[in-house]
C-alpha cells in the first residue's frame, strides 16, 4: 500500500464504505500517478548513510527519521507491535537475499526484514509456486525496516513486519547482479485505460501465484490493482474461495502486497478487520471502474498529514527503537 493510501484511512478505504471511498478517491489520482514511479524507482549501489539527527530526542522528530537510522533489528523476542500503519517490530528477521526460489530486490533499502511468520510465508509461497511449476521464483520488494516503524519513502503500512511487496515479474533463471537489483524495473500489468489487464502480459502463472499467496492460512489480504482482481474473477476455476482475500486497490499494478494476520500470541499486534465475505467479484468491484474511481479529481483542500512522531506509536516502540 502506498503512503498516500494511508492518508485516506487505509483500512476504512479497503472496507469500501461510500464515505471511505469518497475520501480515498480524492487522492487516487495522485496514488495512481505515483504507483508506476515507485515501482520504477531505482535504488543505488552506494547508499549514503543518513546524517545524524541534530535533536533525536525532540518530541517533534518524525518517527520515520528515527527508525530509518536503525540498521539492525532490536534483539528481543519477535513481536509485531501496533497496527500495520502505526507500529514497530521487535526481533525482526531478515529474508535471505537469495533463496532457491526467490531474490530480494533493492538491497540498498535494507527493507527485507519482518516477523518470522512473514518471512516463513514468503518462503513458502516462493517454494510452492516453483514446485507447482506455475512461477519460477519471486522477486521480492519491500518488507519492513529492521525495527519496522514508518519509512522515509514509500509506504504507510509495512510498519510491524507483516507486509511484503512481491513483484508481478517472474524471477529470471539466474542470480541478478547487485546493480540489476537496484536498476531493474517491474512490468506494469494493467492496460493504459486501467479497465483490464494487458492481455499479452497477464498469464495463468500470475493467477496461480496470487492463488497460492491467498491460500496461505496466515495471509489475511493480498492487494492488487482492480484490473487484476477483475482478471482473477474472470479466470479463476475450481475452488474460488481464495478470491475473498484478494482485495482491489489503487496502484499494485507492478507488484502485489501480501498482508499476514497478527501472529497468535502477539497481544500487542492490532488486527485489521477481516476482509468482507464473498469473492468480491460483484458490484463492489464494479465501483473501481467508475470514472470517480479511475480518474478522481484531486481535492484542492487536501493537505498532507504531519509525519507520525514516536509518541504517536505504541509506547513499546520507544523500547524497540532504543534497544541494542
Ligand atoms: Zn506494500
Amino acid at each position: 500500500m502506498t503512503r498516500l493510501a494511508q492518508k485516506t484511512g487505509s483500512s476504512a478505504a479497503q472496507a469500501g464504505g461510500p464515505r471511505a471511498r469518497r475520501l480515498a478517491c480524492a487522492l487516487a489520482a495522485i496514488v495512481w500517478a505515483l504507483a508506476p514511479a515507485r515501482a520504477q524507482e531505482a535504488g543505488t549501489l552506494a547508499p549514503k548513510p543518513l546524517p545524524p539527527l541534530a535533536r533525536p530526542d525532540d518530541p517533534k522528530t518524525a518517527a520515520k527519521e528515527l527508525f530509518a537510522r536503525r540498521a539492525l533489528p532490536a534483539r528481543m523476542a519477535a513481536r509485531s507491535i501496533g497496527f500495520y500503519s502505526r507500529g514497530c517490530l521487535a526481533g525482526g528477521r531478515s529474508l535471505a537475499v537469495d533463496g532457491e526460489s526467490w531474490q530480494v530486490m533493492r538491497l540498498s533499502r535494507n527493507r527485507n526484514w519482518g516477523h518470522p511468520t512473514l518471512i516463513a510465508a514468503v518462503e513458502r509461497i516462493a517454494r510452492q509456486a516453483k514446485a507447482e511449476g506455475v512461477w519460477p521464483g519471486l522477486l521480492v520488494g519491500d518488507l519492513s525496516q529492521p525495527r519496522g516503524g514508518p519509512m522515509l519513502t514509500g509506504h504507510a503500512s509495512h510498519q510491524i513486519g507483516l507486509d511484503a511487496d512481491v513483484w508481478l515479474t517472474p524471477m529470471p533463471a539466474r542470480r541478478l547482479t547487485l546493480a540489476e537489483r537496484e536498476d531493474m524495473s517491474a512490468v506494469d500489468m494493467v492496460r493504459a485505460d486501467k479497465r483490464d489487464v494487458e492481455a499479452s502480459l497477464f498469464t495463468p502463472g500470475h493467477l496461480d501465484l496470487l492463488r497460492i499467496a491467498a491460500q496461505q492460512p496466515d495471509v489475511e489480504r493480498v492487494l492488487v490493482n482492480a484490473a487484476i482482481k477483475k482478471a482473477l474473477c474472470r479466470n479463476a476455476r475450481g475452488d474460488r474461495s481464495w478470491l475473498a482475500k484478494v482485495r482491489p486497490y489503487w496502484g499494485h499494478n507492478y507488484h502485489f502486497h501480501l498482508r499476514i494476520a497478527c501472529p497468535a500470541g502477539d497481544p500487542a499486534c492490532r488486527a485489521q478487520d477481516p476482509p468482507p465475505q464473498g469473492e468480491g467479484c460483484d458490484a463492489s468491484l464494479d465501483w473501481w471502474f467508475t470514472e470517480e474511481a479511475l480518474n478522481p479529481k484531486p481535492d484542492p483542500a487536501w493537505k498532507p498529514k504531519p509525519p507520525l512522531t514516536l509518541a504517536q506509536l505504541p509506547a513499546e516502540c520507544r523500547m524497540v527503537l532504543k534497544a541494542d
